[in-house]
């Protein structure tokens, strides 16, 4: 099979929409609907275990057809990135390390015994795109706006039996996004009801599966009935915490000893996704805040963090991800008790406020940095 057509940025055929179609429309409009709205165009690329990948496809937006017993539709065959593209006070349009999100999506791909491609090609892919539809849905003079990249696989063989898929799509789209990292005063977490969990060690919890998704919504919705904005998930008799919703989870505390700590949940158990804010955070904190705030990736538990609060040693926490980039974490509700974060001038704690400042001035291009791609 290693002779048959690999994923081929430079193959791209374009066939473009009527310009005057579609206008962007304002940001009122784009969220109020119970639709997410796209840019003009959208890339393709069909997979078959017998030919190998055919040339991928520039083409307008629009709907994809699929037979009914298409593989994706019954067993979750099924896996999607998800990064933004920033127009940054330069008036240049910026990636955020974008090849972490096509690595991310190649592990993915293969978890689901979808077929495999080069991630430098997915990149290029993405970047077809927004040259297409960056100018217009992003303009020059509008910087601080972004637009989200949904690339996604599914199984698109027509076939019920259980087995890896012999056809497969990927797609790749462009959609408005509502500014969602900073809910006002903070996110309210609730834990996970005692009979959920997200994922568990020997699952998928690792890689970005619409599985992992459609199963936590039911939780979420009891959370966000009860005020509560997102679940942290926790794991196993010990009550580890993992992840927020769809974001990483970070707790800033001071150790029994006094020492200044920034902790998140390990990437070795394979529960939680490697989240390239998460990535980016441990990094740039090891970076620049050196000893003054030490990173560590370790399991811990919400007893461990009620246990800091009670002893007055929690200093701040926010969840990490593309969505909600980095946002302040005011409340934690495990069964009956309360965790409540301090919040600098009602809005964040300082460690958070600074990671976030740093990070976003790579994305819009305040700053120069190997992180940010331009296109
Ligand atoms: N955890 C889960 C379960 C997610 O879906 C996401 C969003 N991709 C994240 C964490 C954060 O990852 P990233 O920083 O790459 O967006």
């Amino acid at each position: 099979t290693s002779s048959l057509p690999a994923l081929d940025a430079s193959k791209l055929t374009y066939t473009l929409a009527d310009p005057s179609a579609r206008s962007v429309p304002d940001e009122a409009t784009a969220f109020s609907g119970n639709e997410t709205i796209c840019t003009d165009h959208m890339v393709t690329a069909v997979w078959h275990a017998s030919s190998g990948w055919s040339a991928p496809e520039l083409k307008p937006y629009g709907p994809l057809t699929l037979m009914p017993t298409a593989s994706v539709l019954h067993y979750a065959t099924e896996c999607f990135e998800g990064l933004k593209a920033y127009r940054g006070h330069d008036g240049k349009l910026r990636l955020f390390r974008p090849n972490l999100n096509a690595k991310r999506m190649l592990m993915s791909t293969l978890r689901i015994s979808l077929p495999g491609f080069d991630p430098a090609e997915l990149e290029r892919l993405i970047l077809a795109l927004l040259e297409v539809d960056g100018p217009k849905w992003l303009p020059r003079d509008k910087p601080g706006k972004y637009l989200y990249i949904r690339p996604a696989m599914i199984g698109t063989q027509p076939q019920l039996g259980v087995q890896a898929p012999r056809e497969a799509l990927l797609f790749i789209t462009a959609s408005f996004m509502p500014k969602m990292d900073a809910p006002a005063g903070g996110m309210k977490l609730h834990t996970n009801p005692e009979d959920m969990i997200r994922a568990w060690v020997g699952g998928f919890g690792y890689a970005k599966v619409g599985a992992n998704y459609g199963p936590s919504l039911l939780a979420t919705n009891e959370a966000r009935q009860r005020g509560f904005g997102q679940i942290l998930w926790l794991y196993g008799p010990e009550n580890y915490c993992t992840e927020a919703g769809a974001s990483n989870f970070f707790v800033v505390w001071r150790t029994k000893e006094g020492k200044r700590q920034l902790v998140t949940a390990p990437l070795d158990d394979k529960l939680i996704l490697d989240g390239v804010t998460r990535r980016s955070v441990v990094e740039l904190a090891r970076e620049r805040l050196g000893e003054e705030l030490e990173v560590v990736e370790r399991k811990y538990t919400i007893d461990e963090v009620i246990e800091a609060d009670k002893e007055g040693r929690l200093i701040e926490a926010f969840a990490a991800g593309t969505a909600f980039f980095i946002c302040p974490v005011s409340q934690i509700r495990h069964r009956d008790y309360d965790v409540h974060f301090p919040m600098v001038k009602g809005e964040s704690g300082q460690y958070t406020a600074m990671i976030k400042g740093w990070m976003s001035d790579i994305m819009y291009g305040n700053e120069q940095h190997p992180w940010g791609v331009v296109v």
